[in-house]
């Protein structure tokens, strides 16, 4: 970690005092305040008018009790979290996650980074989180639906399309969104496709939003290897996870010639020399809803299950994190490197630990932070917003020459940034950069509220 310019450091002394115990939440924050020394020299005016404590402060937190009942009978007892963090681009945008783990120190973080990530889209929207502690695994459709109504029968009177406007996270997928637009429907009497993302196409939903941030990290990896004259021809890929952002990095990264030998869950990994056949794999995760061992299991002799072991022992050139925060640490970033790793991009959001990025860019491998390489879901998102306030639908290949342009985009303008910033060739400072002067000189504009 870097040290932090003395006008920054009693900012971040003030994160800590406020947030205590939110590790996670720290981390993102300093992550961003770290590439912000640059910015306070050539800026003052954010210094004097305390955007930076602004930024980091929520606008709103709200945490809520979810009760629902098992089918058994069962009372359970949940809670619930969005936190609106910051509206200066647009209505609050950003995933909700079901996980036991969750808690509000995961919430803040993932609704800070998407204030920055949400800005370098271009997109008009502004940065929210949010989720529950539920855990999903081995509940019936009817007890998942019956917490969906639950969630929504307190958040619904926090959204709306020019308001709050939620997507899925880990947890979250198409089922879940359906269940929760339907009691978003039900309790307001209206049919506002804009107030949720990630809906079914036949009602409101777009396509290529369930492949969007999957296939935007590849875009993106692609346009790293591009700067380098390379491409994805021939290379050897990692893709950890198995669920929506990694089985579609999996099929775009096929279809741009590399071959993606390892996947995981939290269970373990599975190495397939010979490439993931990903039909079989979106049968066992997308209808089965299975476990990764059952890969091994149906594929044949030469795929490996490794339980519990890391996924980035596998040598490969390539490598993308698409599971979850903190899956990447030092001693991984090691044994990647010394593989021979050329280039690292962030599916997931913040999936390597501050001491995995310092290895990857003192050894000089490409790395891209997921607040610019996962953009494409949320940049989706916001094209889905759009094609509901216009009563429109556009084609599969429409949305993804969409998603592609605007994946180029904030490749190009992560670099500019740092290039324009002295730091030539640092993705995590440029993706900083960019999206921070951007909300910060709306925030300006705007006054102090
Ligand atoms: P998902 O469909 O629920 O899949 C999550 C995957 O990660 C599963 O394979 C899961 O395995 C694995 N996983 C979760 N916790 C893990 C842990 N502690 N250790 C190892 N593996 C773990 O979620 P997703 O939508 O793909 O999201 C994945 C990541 O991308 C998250 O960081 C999310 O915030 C980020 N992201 C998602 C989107 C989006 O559009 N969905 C957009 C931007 C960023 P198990 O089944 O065993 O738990």
């Amino acid at each position: 970690m870097k040290p932090l310019h003395p006008a920054l450091e009693p900012v971040y002394a003030d994160v800590l005092r406020r947030n205590a115990g939110e590790i996670e939440f720290h981390q993102a924050v300093y992550e961003v305040l770290e590439s912000l020394n640059p910015v306070v020299d050539k800026r003052p005016e954010y210094v004097d008018a305390s955007i930076i404590e602004r930024i980091c402060e929520p606008e709103r937190q709200i945490i809520f009790r979810v009760p629902w009942t098992d089918d058994a009978g069962r009372v359970h007892i949940n809670r619930g979290f969005r936190v609106e963090f910051n509206s200066a681009l647009g209505p609050y945008k950003g995933g909700l996650r079901f996980h036991p783990s969750v808690y509000l120190g995961i919430v803040k973080f993932l609704g800070f980074e998407q204030i920055f990530k949400n800005a370098l889209t271009g997109m008009p929207i502004g940065g929210g989180k949010g989720g529950s502690d539920f855990d999903p695994k081995g509940r019936s459709d009817a007890e998942i639906m019956r917490f969906c109504q639950s969630f929504m029968t307190e958040l619904y009177r926090h959204l709306g399309e020019y308001t709050d406007v939620p997507a899925g996270d880990i947890g979250v997928g198409g089922r879940e969104i359906g269940y929760l637009f339907g009691q978003y429907k039900r309790i307001t009497n209206r049919y506002e496709s804009g107030v949720l993302t990630g809906k079914g196409f036949s009602w409101g939903g777009s396509q290529a939003r369930t492949e969007a941030t999957g296939y935007g990290t590849v875009f993106f990896a692609r346009e790293m290897l591009a700067a380098k004259g390379e491409n994805f021809d021939g290379k050897k890929v990692t893709v950890s996870g198995s669920g929506n952002v990694a089985l579609y990095a999996v099929q775009k990264v096929h279809q741009l010639g590399g071959t993606v030998v390892a996947m995981s869950d939290s269970s373990g990994y599975v190495i397939d020399e010979q490439g993931i056949d990903l039909d079989l794999m979106r049968e066992i995760k997308e209808v089965q809803r299975g476990r990764i061992s059952e890969y091994a299991d149906k594929r044949g002799a030469h795929v490996k299950f490794v339980q519990g072991g890391s996924i980035w022992d596998v040598p490969v050139d390539v490598a993308l994190p698409c599971a979850t925060q903190n899956e990447l640490d030092e001693k991984a970033a090691r044994a990647l490197v010394s593989n021979g790793v050329k280039l690292v991009a962030e599916g997931a959001n913040m999936p390597s630990t501050p001491g995995a990025v310092a290895v990857f860019q003192g050894a000089g491998v490409l790395f891209a932070p997921g607040k610019a390489a996962n953009a494409g879901g949320v940049a989706t998102s916001a094209l889905e917003m759009q094609q509901n306030a216009s009563r429109d639908k556009w084609s599969f290949s429409h949305t993804e020459e969409r998603l592609d342009a605007i994946m180029t985009g904030i490749h190009a303008r992560t670099l500019a940034t740092a290039d324009a910033y002295d730091v030539p060739g640092d993705y995590v400072a440029g993706a900083n950069i960019a999206g921070f002067t951007q909300v910060a000189d709306a925030m300006l504009a705007m006054g102090v509220i």
